[in-house]
């Protein structure tokens, strides 16, 4: 027998949490054939792994690749930190489905959120559609599709409005779902705090759910609150898990946002505890960083985003409106989770923006611009940017405590996600300052909380990254290091392995992560990524 590749000498950490331990390992078509102490038949490829781990490929979660997908298939921010599938369409948001009613406010929003110059082509309108132009395109990793519930409210529901759907609408929009999971959707996600999923009861989502529930698939969601309401915000999130009768369900990202709230996950974690505990299976995801991103216009009341972008930016140039929003922001009469009041300006920086006006501010606080531009207020800086980018402005959010991260990271109920996209150092996806965790997140959590800080042990992390995501995932033959699994493997140093990106210069990739094998295929050598695109896109 002649192997394709040969690893010898590494150490195997396998994802199911067990201890690591020395053998040799042989891929052939793709594939895990061989894993013996000593393997000395030939190979195409031997790889000498003395001193490095082998485990798993890293298994992301909850990712927002898909909407770079189409800029680049390579996702080089991603694959760099050992990533080889990501679970795409989170937090509501997914390329598809589209109708050709509400097309141009689709694609507006599309074209908002793409790095300039750069236009998307939305060729697709079905969920199946768009899951075969992707496996047209290729990508450098496996993807697992989740369909978007503001996708659907916006093909098929009340969309941009602030008003239950009609029942003609609810049924539009459970089609819709349908079609998703019928074309081999994993689940569905949403993103209750974005217009305009934000406008949805928790008996609209429920009746979606129930069609995920009836394909037996799972509900993941960035909860309506991850602040001072972020208690109420699991409850929900497990009302509508429960009451669809999901099998599982997936909370986002999660965390205690604004230093008013830290230790709330003490309480959210014990809720969860309780749920598996009645025979739910709730678990959740969490990046390793004490900052958040989101878009700027997030932070404006529900009632300003309703109608979609264009009447955003129309009520902004209204001076009565702006003094509303401010007051509503201020005395934190919104209902919805209020970044200005509790996390404050000073806490909020600037990703990135679009046009030249704002470019030299990228990177720094809203409070900070308000000085070195000599505005009014800190208000008047959030409504001019947003007024002149069109909304198209990223931020992060220093909002989290050490003691929630910990309590997080350490629960038997959470897994390592970057909630980031595949971006690179160079071409339009360069763009602006991301947050580090797009290139970052999976060492971070191998070099910094599990050798420096000791939160973790070796192998407890590397089950949330593989091992525990593909059983959530139901994943076929991924996530173990084992005989007859897909050959998906990350090769690692693990006195060496650590994230390079920081907020002040983000686009730097990961140091530490050796090789990374994609169904067999080495696509990351020595460090370098290689212009090899093996990844499939995974139906259930
Ligand atoms: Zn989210």
């Amino acid at each position: 027998m002649v192997y394709d590749i040969v690893i010898n000498n590494g150490r195997i950490v396998d994802g199911t949490g067990n201890p690591p331990y020395l053998s040799d390992l042989a891929i052939k078509e793709g594939k895990i054939t061989k894993i013996k102490k000593v393997i000395s038949d030939k190979a195409t490829i031997v790889i000498d792994a003395k001193g490095l781990i082998i485990a798993p490929g890293f298994i992301d979660i909850h990712s927002h690749s898909d909407s770079n997908i189409p800029i680049s298939n390579k996702l080089e921010s991603m694959i760099t930190q050992g990533i080889t599938t990501a679970a795409v369409g989170q937090c509501g948001i997914s390329l598809a489905p589209i109708s050709d009613e509400t097309f141009d406010l689709f694609k507006k929003e599309v074209d908002m959120w793409s790095p300039p110059g750069v236009e998307i082509d939305l060729s697709w309108r079905s969920f199946e559609d768009y899951l075969k132009e992707l496996e047209k395109g290729k990508c450098s990793m496996n993807i697992v599709p989740f369909v978007g519930f503001g996708a659907i409210r916006l093909a098929g529901g009340p969309g941009y409005e602030d008003r239950p759907p009609t029942s003609e609408e609810l049924i539009k929009m459970q089609s819709y779902v349908e079609e998703a999971l019928q074309s081999g959707a994993f689940g569905m996600s949403t993103g209750l705090i974005y217009s305009p999923q934000v406008y949805a009861k928790t008996d609209e989502v429920i009746e979606l759910a129930k069609i995920v529930a009836k394909y037996n698939r799972i509900y993941f969601s960035h909860i309506r609150d991850e602040g001072a309401k972020v208690v109420k915000a699991v409850e929900e999130f497990i009302r509508i898990v429960e009451a669809s009768g999901c099998k599982s369900g997936q909370i986002a990202h999660h965390k205690a946002s604004g230093i008013t709230n830290w230790g709330l996950s003490k309480k959210t974690l014990q809720i969860i505890h309780e749920a598996n505990q009645r025979g739910l299976d709730i678990t959740c995801d969490q990046y390793p960083y004490n900052r958040s991103m989101t878009s700027l216009i997030t932070i404006l009341p529900p009632w300003v985003h309703v109608g979609g972008i264009e009447s955003i930016l129309e009520r902004l140039d209204d001076a009565k409106n702006r003094e509303k929003i401010k007051n509503e922001m201020e005395e934190g009469l919104t209902d919805q989770e209020n970044f200005a009041k509790h996390q404050g300006f000073e806490n909020i920086f600037i990703a990135s923006v679009k046009t030249d006006k704002w470019l030299d501010i990228e990177g720094k606080s809203i409070a900070e611009i308000t000085k070195i531009r000599n505005l009014k207020d800190d208000y008047e800086t959030l409504f001019s940017i947003i007024s002149d980018e069109k909304g198209a402005v990223w931020i992060t959010i220093e909002s989290m405590g050490e003691e929630d991260i910990k309590r997080i990271m350490t629960s038997e109920y959470s897994m390592v996600s970057t909630d980031g996209s595949g971006v690179s150092p160079e071409g339009p996806l360069s763009h602006g300052k991301p947050h580090p965790r797009f290139y970052g997140t999976f060492p971070r959590v191998l070099g910094k909380f599990v050798r420096e800080e000791k939160w973790l042990s070796l192998e407890e992390a590397i089950w949330k990254m593989t091992g525990f995501p593909a059983k959530k995932l139901d994943l076929e033959e991924r996530g173990l290091i084992k005989e007859n699994y897909w050959a998906d493997i990350v090769i690692f140093d693990p006195e060496t392995v650590k994230d390079e990106a920081t907020y002040e210069e983000p686009h730097r990739f990961s140091t530490g992560i050796d090789y990374v094998i994609v169904n067999g295929k080495i696509t990351v050598e020595k460090g370098k990524l290689q212009e090899v695109l093996e990844g499939k896109i995974l139906r259930i």
